[in-house]
């Protein structure tokens, strides 16, 4: 059994400083807290949510080849600016097991099998996927 505590306090943390959508918070909870109770490290978390005009700083950013940081050119349309993508480091001591981990949940997928390779990043792709335009203008 997961540890209750430890799943909660996760969740709280994962909507309250990486602003995710409350239903991969409680999946990336689950899976950290899965970890935890276990005797695993959790991994660490580097980014979650994003605004459109954070997202537009990045791109620009990267355009201008200050890359530091950044894996992948930020995309024009990401689940970040949703709140439905989470990277974490792929230095971190469990990061084997919480790709499997959350490669097991449906729907839930790993940027390490991107065409365009982005194994920091984990995301779940439910609704419409939205512009940095869209959002900006919504
Ligand atoms: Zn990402």
């Amino acid at each position: 059994m997961i540890n209750e505590t430890l799943w909660n306090q996760w969740y709280q943390l994962l909507l309250s400083q990486w602003g995710l959508d409350w239903r991969f918070a409680f999946i990336v909870s689950a899976v950290q807290a899965g970890l935890e109770t276990y005797g695993y490290e959790p991994v660490t978390v580097t980014s979650g949510y994003r605004s459109p005009a954070r997202q537009k700083a990045l791109q620009a950013r990267w355009d201008a080849n200050d890359r530091t940081g950044l894996v992948v050119r930020p995309a024009t349309r990401s689940w970040h600016m949703q709140g439905l993508a989470v990277d974490v480091s792929t230095r971190s001591q469990s990061f084997n097991l919480f790709r499997q981990l959350m490669e097991s949940i449906p729907y839930v997928r790993w940027g390490g099998r991107f065409k365009k390779a982005d194994p920091v990043h984990f995301d779940y792709p439910i609704g419409r996927l939205k512009s940095i335009d869209q959002l900006l203008a919504a």
